[in-house]
């Protein structure tokens, strides 16, 4: 009896753990690119019941070839991890979501939230990823290592789809990444 129940909760605990593992980018333990789709949708649909605006905002870090060829892929994944952790200290309420989307490229959903918050806190995880002070000899725009953001904040949420939200995203990025380290917000 005792023991059937110990092995129920060993289930219940290895389900979770590979629930989390599923979900989960090993180098930045931020979500995947896997939940990235599923929690957009999500998110989407529930401030569309709400009628509450979203944003999404796709970060790039710049020059980032160049990093990996100046000081090693090993210098790289740890840039990546160290990103990460700065994201994760400037997003901490629970209606935001952090993901690594892929590469050198990072996701963030706002619920619930205007476009002038959202653009103080995309200058804050700006400085903070300067503050970072990760050596990069051979960026163009900086000393330090730099992200270029593109974000586009909807208000009016009624009949937008995920993918033209990302598509808006990922073009606001496309317009920072002419001047990097820089934010667009649309
Ligand atoms: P841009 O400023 O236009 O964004 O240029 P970029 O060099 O950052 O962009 P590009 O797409 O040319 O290069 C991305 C680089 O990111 C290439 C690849 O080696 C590196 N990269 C992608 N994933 C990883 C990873 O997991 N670890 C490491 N170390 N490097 C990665
Ligand atoms: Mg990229
Ligand atoms: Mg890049």
């Amino acid at each position: 009896q005792n023991q059937g129940y110990t092995n129920i909760l060993q289930d219940i605990t290895d389900k979770k753990r590979i629930e989390a593992l599923s979900i989960t980018d090993k180098l930045t333990s931020l979500f995947n690119r896997r939940h990235f789709d599923n929690v957009l949708d999500l998110q989407l649909k529930h401030a569309q019941r709400a009628n509450t605006p979203i944003a999404l905002c796709i970060l790039d870090i710049d020059f980032f070839k160049n990093y990996n060829d100046c000081y090693g892929h090993q210098a790289g994944d740890h840039a990546l991890t160290e990103v990460a952790r700065a994201l994760k200290q400037n997003l901490k309420r629970t209606n935001d979501f952090i993901f690594r989307l892929g590469g050198e490229e990072f996701g963030i959903i706002f619920s619930n939230m205007n476009a002038d918050q959202i653009n103080d806190i995309l200058h804050q995880i700006q400085r903070s990823i300067i503050a970072l002070a990760i050596r990069h000899e051979r960026s163009r725009v900086h000393n330090y290592l730099t992200v270029s953001m593109g974000c586009r904040v909807c208000v009016h949420v009624r009949d937008i789809q995920s993918d033209t939200l990302y598509l808006a995203a990922d073009n606001a990025l496309y317009q920072a990444k002419k001047a990097r380290n820089s934010i667009v917000v649309v």
